[in-house]
């Protein structure tokens, strides 16, 4: 089998799942853009090659069980084999600096169709997408898979009044996504550590994208930054872990 790396990246048409396409692609990896819009993943893809790297691009709805098989067989057939999977795509449930929108995640009040469709994207999706893929990452001799949380994920943090998080708005649906998300990383790392699937969950930080309306102070790039270096820890790097780019953030 061949030994160039191969890297499975969800939602990677645009925002941080592309900034950390476009740096695996700079280390030498093949990448494999996830996206739910084939056009849009393909645009993608060419703009990468453009740039010199070698991607390609799949369909992939991480609520789509169908797209997730389609593009586990794609994968098999073309490389045969996954060494990183990035779970990153995902969603807010609502228009977070919308202020007509600004309380709909409030718990006494949410709208649990909003909830379940938030789970749905940023926590099933996960164990869909990892499971389907989990054939092809054992093909690797150094599989990596991290899942993108956010600093909303910590319980520590949120549960402080005085704390750096204070004065987010309670949330009944992302923020608790995020938080089962790192719960579920552990399950995984635990599940895989004698298999040296090494298994951990980001924080990107407060990133200029799509999902905050372009107010986060953070290029792609540096919040991509953390997804890449675990992407590509040693066999002797952390599982089970929850890092941003300063160091472990407090489950
Ligand atoms: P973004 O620019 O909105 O990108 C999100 C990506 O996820 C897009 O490619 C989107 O595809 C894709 N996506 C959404 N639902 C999908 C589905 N069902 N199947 C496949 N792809 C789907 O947001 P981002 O800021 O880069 O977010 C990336 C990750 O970082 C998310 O998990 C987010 O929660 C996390 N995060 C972001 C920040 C931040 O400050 N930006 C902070 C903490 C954590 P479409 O283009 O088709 O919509």
């Amino acid at each position: 089998m061949s030994t160039q790396q191969i890297a499975l990246i969800t939602g990677a048409n645009k925002g941080i799942g592309r900034g950390a396409a476009e740096q695996l692609a700079a280390l030498g990896m093949t990448v494999v853009i996830g996206a739910r819009d084939p056009e849009r993943g393909e645009r993608a893809a060419a703009d990468l090659r453009v740039g010199g790297g070698d991607a390609h691009a799949v369909t992939l709805d991480v609520t789509d069980p169908e797209t997730i098989a389609a593009a586990a067989r794609q994968i098999t057939e073309r490389f045969g084999k996954l060494d990183v999977l990035i779970n990153n795509a995902g969603i807010t449930g609502s228009g977070q600096v919308d202020p007509s929108r600004a309380f709909d995640q409030v718990p006494s009040t949410v709208d649990l169709d909003m909830v379940r469709s938030v789970f749905e994207t940023n926590v099933f999706g996960v164990i869909a997408v990892t499971n389907a893929m989990l054939p092809l990452l054992r093909h690797s001799p150094a599989p990596r898979i991290v899942n993108v949380a956010s600093h909303a994920a910590s319980i520590t943090l949120l549960s402080d009044p005085e704390g750096p998080f204070a004065g987010l708005l309670p949330s009944a649906a992302y923020t608790p996504s995020k938080s089962a998300l790192t719960a579920l990383t552990v399950q995984y790392a635990n599940e895989f550590r004698k298999d040296g699937i090494l298994v951990n969950a980001v924080a990107p930080g407060y990133v200029d994208t799509d999902s905050n309306d372009h107010t986060g102070f953070l290029t792609v790039a540096e919040g991509a930054a953390v997804l890449v270096r675990l992407a590509t820890v040693p066999a002797d790097g952390p599982t089970g872990g929850f890092f941003a780019a300063d160091g472990p953030v407090p489950w």
